[in-house]
């Protein structure tokens, strides 16, 4: 009886996870079978190691449906692969394995090592004890497909590697240093499959203003951020039936270029989908969400009278971060050497509106490749979500970023990617068995 080979193209996280469980039904279940792992780079899961901020946030350990509706409209597609193998399935892989793992704030599960290298670690040993092959520094130019089935690969040393089921796991575009530069998305909208555009997810903000050069690296924390999204560049008018708000509590980070930050990155993603629609998108800031303007005015007032001969910098710097005074000041239109006293009412309700919304226009974000995910890539309507297998070429499976489902940051992301590996790796071992049926 010939052995059945299994390649599975691009050594991420579902790549590793495909290759893994592929192989433990190879020496399981479906005996004489071979499992090949192809990576372009010289090691395994470059991105992988970039993760949390090379803490890697492995999953989330929300309830499930929670964990779908992270997917927003996607989500649904989702449903098979995460309850083949959910958090708490990957939570038990790791753990089983000796890495304890800690719950941190918004259930985001992270290793106790605060290395992402350990998780890598912890799937590599996994790849060897299954007896996965892998081959670096090969990096495979397209797919061969013969009656709508596939064939094998060809990489770029010309070379073919005939196989019975592949598994393509070549992520999306984002980060494209780590390998991740959009190689499988060409090669199956070759072979038919739809692309749905690809665009930045989780993802820095421009603005047209360049005071947050002068502010780069301040985190202002417990503000309120409200988007608005409208048809023209026109100050926001209630009649625009086509205006959309977003408003949020959290944190802003002022960057070289415009914003960023947690509730930037989480919120970008609706922000890109109206730039995308030609809408002129502007975002105010609410510095003091607790306080009203009455409020606001109230203490400037009272500080005001207590210390009529100081310097507005002087009494700005109890309200304010020191390094915004000066940018406040100048944006409020006021003199920077005036004394409190000189200080008239219309300077002071300026001062009172900029604290209750300070405007910046949103022009862009930044490119997808700087992203931390992509949003977009293979059409589910292409892909069986009881399997992975696409619904054009026979044999051929997807995992991971490559899919056009995305997430919040969270753990999310690398969820789906363990998740949809998962199912792959099964479905591309366990249907090798029924061939002949088929
Ligand atoms: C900075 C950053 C931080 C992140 N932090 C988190 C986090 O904490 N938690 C979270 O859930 N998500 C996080 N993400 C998202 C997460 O990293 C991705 O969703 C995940 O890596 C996608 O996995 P993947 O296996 O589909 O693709 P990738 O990780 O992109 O892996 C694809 C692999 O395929 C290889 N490849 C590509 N083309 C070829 C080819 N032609 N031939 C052979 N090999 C090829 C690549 O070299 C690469 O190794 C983060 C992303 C970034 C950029």
């Amino acid at each position: 009886m010939n052995k059945k080979n299994i390649i599975v193209i691009g050594s991420g996280p579902a790549g590793m996870m495909a290759a893994i469980r592929a192989g433990q039904l190879g020496q399981e279940v479906v005996p004489l079978t071979n499992v090949t792992l192809i990576e372009k780079n010289p090691t395994s899961g470059k991105k992988l190691l970039l993760t949390g901020k090379g803490r890697c946030n492995i999953t989330n350990a929300c309830d499930i449906e929670i964990l779908i509706g992270n997917f927003r409209k996607n989500g649904r597609f989702l449903r098979t692969a995460l309850n083949t193998f959910s958090n708490t399935d990957v939570m038990q892989f790791f753990e089983d394995r000796g890495l304890s793992l800690k719950i941190e704030r918004q259930l985001r599960v992270f290793p106790v090592t605060d290395t992402a290298g350990s998780v890598l670690e912890i799937l590599k040993k996994k790849l060897a004890e299954n007896n996965v092959t892998i081959i670096y520094n090969a990096r495979v130019d397209d797919i061969l497909v013969q009656d709508n089935q596939v064939k094998g690969v060809l990489l770029r040393d010309k070379k073919e590697i005939l196989c019975d089921r592949i598994i393509l796991a070549t992520g999306g575009i984002s980060y494209g240093f780590t390998g991740s530069t959009g190689d499988g998305l060409r090669i199956a909208q070759r072979l038919g499959h739809q692309i749905i555009p690809l665009c930045a997810g989780l993802v820095p903000l421009k603005t047209r203003e360049c005071y947050p050069k002068l502010l780069e690296g301040l985190t202002l924390k417990n503000i309120q951020l409200t988007f608005i999204g409208q048809t023209h560049r026109s100050a926001p008018t209630i009649n625009d039936r086509k205006r959309q708000i977003i408003s949020e509590v959290g944190e802003l980070l002022f960057t070289g270029f415009g914003i960023s930050g947690p509730l930037i990155l989480s919120l970008s993603g609706q922000i890109v989908d109206w730039l995308n629609e030609g809408k002129a998108v502007f975002v105010t800031i609410d510095l003091k969400p607790g306080l009203s303007y009455e409020q606001i005015n109230a203490r400037f007032q009272r500080e005001f009278s207590i210390n009529p001969k100081k310097n507005i910098r002087s009494i700005l710097k109890f309200f304010l971060p020191q390094r915004m005074v000066d940018v406040f000041i100048e944006i409020a239109g006021i003199r920077h050497d005036k004394q409190v006293s000189q200080i008239n009412k219309d300077e002071r309700h300026r001062l009172v509106v900029l604290f209750k919304g300070l405007r910046l226009e949103i022009t862009e974000s930044l490119p997808v490749e700087q992203a931390m995910i992509t949003r977009g890539g293979i059409s589910l309507k292409d892909i069986n979500p009881q399997t992975m297998e696409s619904c054009i070429i026979k044999g051929l499976y997807f995992a991971g970023e490559i899919i056009d489902v995305d997430a919040d940051t969270g753990g999310f992301n690398l969820q789906a990617s363990f998740s949809t590996g998962y199912l792959a790796g099964e479905n591309a071992a366990r249907l090798l068995t029924t061939d002949e049926h088929r």
